[in-house]
């Protein structure tokens, strides 16, 4: 036999010994915060549908729909006109002056990130950043200086050190593990300072942050001056409940992206009827007021009730709510716990999370009820009871 496949045989069985093997259940969403999970049917705080749109039955209508299908790289075939209003919609929207599609946010960054730094350039990554940027970031072939979490003075230091070549910072806005917001304005000011870019990966903002759901730069009332150092994803497969993603930036630089961002390039672009879809569910975040309004209520609700459990709730005023348990076993059983209880909210391992911080993130989304949440206490407490 192969000694790779040797090799595997280990590596496989070392996962499982440590808890760490992961596997995939066969999972439906059901409407109103509901899953069915291996036949069974859940309540669901796993998803990132914070808004409750995916279920949406405008957008089902619109899945359904013949709009032709896939093309060929824009490039080649050349993009369709829904595609065309899609970009013009998101850029608006997003306050900027162009925005390119992506297939989904992981492709953004892998295309974009090198298409903005190389060889002989730096990147200064937040220690938290998702998979997807510190993935990008290699791939770059940049050297990578990585700094703690939302720790800005040890940022300012880094970018201060005599630095060949461009600098690029890249963060996530809101951290999707820990829920906790990034210092955009700060890292846009120390930007300004030391000549760099920056890079805002949005994809749990877009639709939540902001009076009006526009994400981060809304939030933080981002000039027209300051948004001119912003490269900015945002997805659509949390908030939106779909798929795909863009990237929102200055017409230079959307441009440069449409020559050299290598999974732009060479990759079929968005299907016509997913752009249909997406710009149907431009006009539902639009709207999606009182689903914000609910989501921050029950934000609230989950913060009061939780806090006679015995572990802790890592501070976060957003829908991504981790209660820290720390290691994998008790985290394991507390989410299986919950299983039991028809109850859907998984434990997150390392390497997701660092070592000792594992984790039950809990999703909060519009389409939950009041007494949903309540029952999700009810049964944390009852486990605590229960795992003493
Ligand atoms: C989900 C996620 C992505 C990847 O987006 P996809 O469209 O699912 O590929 C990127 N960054 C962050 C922070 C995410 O949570």
């Amino acid at each position: 036999m192969s000694a790779f496949l040797v090799h595997l045989d280990q590596q496989l069985e070392t996962l499982k010994t440590r808890k760490l093997w992961r596997q995939r259940a066969i999972s439906r969403p059901l409407p109103n915060a509901h899953i069915e999970r291996n036949g069974q049917v859940l309540l669901n705080f796993a998803s990132n549908d914070y808004l409750g749109l995916s279920q949406h039955p405008q957008l089902k209508r619109l899945e359904a729909q013949d709009v032709a299908g896939a093309t060929a790289s824009p490039l080649i075939c050349g993009h369709h006109a829904l595609a065309q209003a899609l970009e013009q919609e998101l850029a608006e929207w997003s306050g900027f002056e162009a925005s390119r599609l992506f297939v989904s946010g992981y492709q953004a960054s892998l295309g974009v990130i090198p298409a903005l730094i190389g060889t002989g350039d730096t990147i200064f990554c937040d220690r938290l950043n998702h998979a997807s940027l510190i993935d990008a970031s290699r791939l770059s072939g940049a050297r990578l200086r990585v700094y703690p979490h939302r720790d800005m003075a040890r940022l300012d230091d880094l970018l201060g050190r005599p630095t060949p070549g461009f600098k690029l910072v890249i963060s996530d806005s809101l951290f999707s593990m820990d829920g906790t917001i990034a210092p955009v304005d700060e890292l846009i000011a120390l930007c300004e300072r030391h000549d760099a870019l920056l890079y805002l990966d949005d994809a749990h903002g877009l639709g939540i942050l902001g009076e009006n759901g526009r994400g981060a730069p809304e939030h933080f009332q981002l000039t027209t001056t300051q948004r001119r150092r912003l490269i900015y994803l945002g997805t659509f497969g949390k908030a939106a409940g779909q798929g795909g993603a863009f990237i929102a930036c200055s017409r230079k630089l959307a441009d440069w992206f449409t020559q050299s961002a290598r999974s732009y390039v060479y990759s079929t672009g968005l299907a016509p009827a997913h752009c249909a879809s997406l710009l149907a569910c431009l006009q539902l975040i639009k709207q999606a007021q009182p689903q914000r309004t609910l989501l921050k209520e029950h934000i609230q609700t989950l913060q009061t009730l939780s806090q006679d459990l015995p572990w802790r709730l890592a501070p976060s005023d957003t829908p991504v709510q981790s209660l820290v348990v720390g290691e994998v076993e008790p985290a394991l059983q507390l989410a299986e716990t919950l299983l039991q209880k028809g109850i859907w909210a998984p434990a997150i391992r390392p390497p997701t999370v660092p070592h000792h911080q594992a984790r039950l993130r809990i999703s909060l989304s519009a389409a939950h009820r009041q007494q949903d949440i309540e029952k999700l206490v009810q049964a944390l407490h009852e486990a605590a009871h229960s795992l003493r």
